[in-house]
C-alpha cells in the first residue's frame, strides 16, 4: 500500500489530493493525507460576498486556452458553473501620460498581427510602429539554443525600447508582479521563444499560428465560476475524502529514510512512502533544510508581494459612472509613477459581480510599505480619481495582502528548476509542485497536481 502525504491545501495540493482520490476509487492501492496549515483550503484563492458584490481576494479567473482547470471543474461536477469572460467588452488600456489608451487590436502580448491598428495607435511613436511592422521582413538573430535572456532584452531585440516600456513592462508586471529586466524570456514567454527559433520573426510566427488555429473567436479569453473562484475550491475539496484532510496542521519537519518520509507536526508525526510538497519554494526549502543543495536552489526562487484593493462605487452617486470606459481594465507602466500596477473593471469582465447599480474596480499593487488599510484605500482612490475624475467616495473597500505570493521566473529559471529536479530525485518519493516551477497560472497548478498523483502510481 502506498501512503502519500500532500502538504499544502492551495489549488496545487488540492488537485493532487483530488486525483489521488480518483485513483484510489478506481482501485489503486494507496491512501493519502492532506495537510494544510491554515483554517481554510484554497491558498491565495478566496472569494468574499459583501453587500451583493462578489469580491475576489486573489485570482478572479484563469486562461481558457489552458484546459486543466476547466477539466478539473467538470470532473468535480461543476462544469455548468463555469463562467466565460464578457469578451464583447474585451478591451485593455495602457495608462499613458495619465490617459487610458486602448491596446491596439490584434496585438498578441507584444506581437502585432494587424498593421492598421498599430499604425493608428497614439501609444507608440512612428519609428516604433515601423520597427514593429518591419520585424516581419528583418527579424533579429534568434536566441542561441538553450541560452536565456530577460524579457526586456528579448522584446527590445524584436521591437525596440518603447515596446518594452509601454507594453512588456506593464504586461509582465500584471501577470507576474515582476520586472521585465529580470524575468526570463524562456520561462515566461516560451511560445514566443519557440516561434523565434522556428520563424525568426515573431510577427510571421504569430500569423502562421493564427492560420493553423483557424477561427477560435468563440473561446472566451478567461473563465471563472458563477459564485467566484472559491466555488472551484469548494467543489474540489468535496471530491476529497473528508476523513483524510487536516486543516490547522502546519507541517513542521520532514525526515527522509530508507523507509520513506516522516512528516512532523505540532501534535505528532506520521510515516508515508510518498511526499508531495505543494508549497511556496521558500517553505519547501525550510522543511528540506537538511538537504542543503536542494534547499539552496529552492531559496534561489525570489518572490514578490501582491496586494488587491477592491473599491465599490454606487452608479447613482458616481456622476461619471457611465463615462467609465468599457473594457476589462488597464495596466500601468512604471514610467507613470503610480503605486497601482493594474486595475480590473470587474463589473465589465464578468456578469453578475456587483449588481447593475454598482461599479467594482480592483487595483493591484506589489508594494504597500507600511501603509494601513485606510491609507491604501485613500491612495488607490486618489490614483483612480486622477484618471477618471471620480469625485465621490467609495461605498466600501476590501483589501487583501498576499506577502511573497508571486514567484519570479527570472533569467535562468528553467536551469534552476532542472537542478531542483535533479536534487529532489535523490530523495525517493518526493515531488515538488506548485506555482514556483513550471507555470504560475491556476491551470498549470492543476496540471502539476494531476501529474504528481499519476507519478505516485508510476513509482
Ligand atoms: C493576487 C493574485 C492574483 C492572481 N490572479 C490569477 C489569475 O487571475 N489567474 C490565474 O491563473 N492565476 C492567478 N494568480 C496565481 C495563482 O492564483 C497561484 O499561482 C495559485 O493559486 C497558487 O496555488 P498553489 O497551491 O501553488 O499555492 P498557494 O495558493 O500559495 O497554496 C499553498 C498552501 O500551502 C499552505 N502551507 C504553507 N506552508 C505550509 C506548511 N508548512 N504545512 C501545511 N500547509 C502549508 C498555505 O497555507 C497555502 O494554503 C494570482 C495570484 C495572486 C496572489
Amino acid at each position: 500500500m502506498k501512503r502519500v502525504a500532500v502538504v499544502g491545501g492551495g489549488i496545487s495540493g488540492l488537485s493532487a489530493a483530488f486525483y489521488l482520490e480518483r485513483l484510489r476509487r478506481a482501485g489503486a492501492q494507496l491512501d493519502y493525507t492532506l495537510f494544510e496549515s491554515s483554517s481554510r483550503f484554497g491558498g491565495v484563492i478566496r472569494t468574499e460576498r459583501a453587500d451583493d458584490c462578489l469580491i475576489e481576494a486573489g485570482p478572479d479567473s484563469f486562461l481558457t486556452s489552458k484546459p486543466w482547470a476547466a477539466d478539473l471543474a467538470r470532473e468535480a461536477g461543476i462544469g455548468d458553473q463555469l463562467l466565460p469572460s464578457n469578451d464583447r467588452k474585451r478591451k485593455t488600456y495602457i495608462l499613458d501620460h495619465g490617459r487610458l489608451v486602448p491596446i491596439p487590436d490584434g496585438l498578441q502580448m507584444m506581437v502585432p498581427t494587424k498593421a492598421w491598428p498599430i499604425m493608428q495607435t497614439p501609444l507608440l511613436s512612428s519609428s516604433t510602429k515601423l520597427k514593429m511592422l518591419g520585424e516581419f521582413l528583418s527579424p533579429p538573430q534568434p536566441l542561441a539554443q538553450d541560452a536565456d535572456e530577460s524579457v526586456a532584452s528579448f522584446v527590445r531585440r524584436h521591437f525596440g525600447e518603447e515596446v518594452v516600456t509601454k507594453l512588456a513592462d506593464p504586461l509582465l508586471a500584471g501577470i507576474y508582479g515582476g520586472d521585465s529586466d529580470r524575468l526570463s524570456a524562456r520561462a515566461t514567454l516560451p511560445a514566443l521563444v519557440a516561434r523565434e527559433s522556428e520563424s525568426h520573426s515573431l510577427v510571421r510566427g504569430a500569423l502562421k499560428a493564427m492560420r493553423g488555429r483557424g477561427d477560435q473567436q468563440s473561446v472566451p479569453l478567461f473563465t471563472s465560476f458563477r459564485n467566484g473562484m472559491q466555488q472551484f475550491v469548494d467543489a474540489v475539496v468535496a471530491g476529497i475524502d473528508q476523513k483524510v484532510v487536516r486543516l490547522n496542521t502546519p507541517v513542521a519537519s520532514l525526515t527522509h529514510s530508507s523507509a520513506g518520509w516522516r512528516v512532523g507536526f505540532a501534535s505528532g508525526a506520521e510515516d508515508f512512502s510518498h511526499l508531495i510538497l505543494a508549497l511556496p519554494a521558500y517553505s519547501s526549502a525550510s522543511l528540506l533544510s537538511a538537504y542543503s543543495d536542494l534547499a539552496a536552489q529552492l531559496n534561489g526562487i525570489r518572490y514578490t508581494d501582491s496586494i488587491t484593493v477592491s473599491l465599490v462605487y454606487r452608479c447613482d452617486k458616481l456622476r461619471r459612472c457611465t463615462e467609465l470606459p468599457a473594457g476589462f481594465g488597464f495596466l500601468v507602466p512604471p514610467s507613470e509613477k503610480k503605486k497601482m500596477i493594474a486595475c480590473t473593471f470587474v463589473h465589465n469582465k464578468f456578469d453578475s459581480r456587483c449588481g447593475d447599480d454598482h461599479v467594482l474596480l480592483r487595483a493591484f499593487l506589489t508594494q504597500a510599505g507600511d501603509a494601513t488599510d485606510a491609507q491604501l484605500v485613500r491612495l488607490v482612490e486618489s490614483e483612480l480619481a486622477a484618471i477618471f475624475k471620480i469625485e465621490v467616495p467609495t461605498e466600501f473597500a476590501r483589501i487583501y495582502r498576499w506577502p511573497r505570493a508571486m514567484p519570479q521566473y527570472e533569467v535562468g529559471h528553467l536551469e534552476k528548476v532542472a537542478r531542483i529536479n535533479t536534487a529532489s530525485r535523490e530523495l525517493e518519493g518526493l515531488q515538488l509542485i506548485g506555482n514556483a516551477y513550471r507555470g504560475l497560472g491556476i491551470p498549470d497548478c492543476v496540471r502539476e497536481g494531476k501529474l504528481a498523483a499519476e507519478q505516485v502510481l508510476a513509482t
